[in-house]
């Protein structure tokens, strides 16, 4: 087998800390496969800046110059995580034969890098990363992922367990991952769906090297709720239920008021009127916004607007020329 050319996505958000050990530690990595020959020596690293306001972009820039394996994309403005892996995973695909994606936090082991590899060279086009154990994340995020794959799961929707978006694609599951058109793009649970030949690798989550998480509870909630509404329309569908059942019990109710009025007793109960006209306008104000929330999607996607712009990209460049040495 010819050495594949392997690029490493690393999207950076305010991540100055701790890029300077990220680009060693996947750096010595890159060598020894390359010393191995197990992958080409024109693999790189891709440092992707997701609009970062700290110095995290002039240090990409800075590796660049340094090292002949460090190359770097600028986003225009911060995206968000899955766009600005997509931005990384779209430029790479072009000048690799398999990618490699990685948060910039070396939290997922770097060296289980390997093994993706391997895997790759084996025949697999896509490996997942699956972390053995959450025991350095906080007991609310253990708490609130796994209610998260159990839900997912529930609507039918296949996650891979304990699986972020460490992962190896090769070229061609990136190809029909790039047909997959929509703008609010949940990665994780497309990539299932792409099929091809897929494996596992696991490892051991560690925790954060420096700096704190770019996940905040509220992206957090909101990549959740994204992942939830762009797979399924269960929750619309509860929704009815929800709906039909209190129509069902509130015209039980509505029977007994009037058999009451009818054997002549006074009926007392402004009380409970005022609660069932909470219940009825709480679900109904509920399902309008569950509803609101699907037809924001489709208009959103309906704009066709860019899904990241791209500022700067020294990778494309630097393929271009590694390609004319040789
Ligand atoms: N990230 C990004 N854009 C954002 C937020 C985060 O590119 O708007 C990157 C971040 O730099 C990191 C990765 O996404 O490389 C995962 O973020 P983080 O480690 O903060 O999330 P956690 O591990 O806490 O879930
Ligand atoms: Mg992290």
């Amino acid at each position: 087998m010819n050495q594949p050319i392997l690029t490493i996505v690393v999207p950076c958000y305010n991540e100055a800390e701790v890029l300077r050990e990220t680009k060693k530690q996947l750096t010595s990595k890159l060598i020894h496969l390359i010393e191995e020959e197990l992958i080409a020596p024109q693999s790189k690293l891709l440092f992707v800046d997701d609009g970062s306001k700290d110095t995290t972009w002039s240090l990409i820039d800075e590796m660049n110059a340094e090292s002949p394996f460090v190359t770097g994309l600028k986003l225009a403005r911060n995206v968000g995580h899955q766009k600005a892996l997509l931005a990384g995973l779209e430029t790479a695909r072009k000048k690799s034969d398999c990618v490699i994606s990685i948060d910039a936090d070396l939290q997922d082991d770097v060296s289980v890098i390997r093994e993706f590899v391997e895997k790759y060279r084996a025949g697999y086009d896509i490996v997942f990363g699956v972390r053995k154990s959450r025991d350095k994340d906080t007991s609310f995020k253990k708490v609130t992922a796994q209610g998260f794959y159990r839900f997912m799961n529930r609507l039918g929707i296949d996650l891979v367990y304990n699986h972020a978006d460490f992962r190896l694609m090769s070229k061609r599951a990136l190809t029909e991952l790039a047909r997959y058109g929509e703008k609010n793009l949940f990665i994780r649970g497309i990539i299932p769906l792409i099929g091809l030949r897929t494996t596992k690798v696991l490892y051991d989550r560690k925790e954060r090297l420096a700096g704190e998480s770019k996940y905040p509870l509220k992206k957090m909630i909101s990549f959740a709720f994204d992942g939830i509404t762009s797979f399924s329309v269960v929750p619309i569908r509860m929704i009815t239920i929800i709906g039909f059942i209190s129509f069902f019990i509130s015209s039980l109710a509505g029977i007994y008021v009037l058999a009451v009025k009818f054997l002549g007793q006074p009926n007392e109960g402004w009380s409970s009127l005022m609660v069932s006209l909470w219940f009825i306008g709480g679900l109904l104000l509920m399902s309008m916004g569950l509803i609101g929330e699907y037809i924001g999607k489709i208009y959103e996607e309906t704009k066709h607007r860019p899904r990241f712009i791209i500022e700067t990209d020294l990778y494309s460049n630097q393929m271009n020329q590694s390609v004319l040495e040789s």
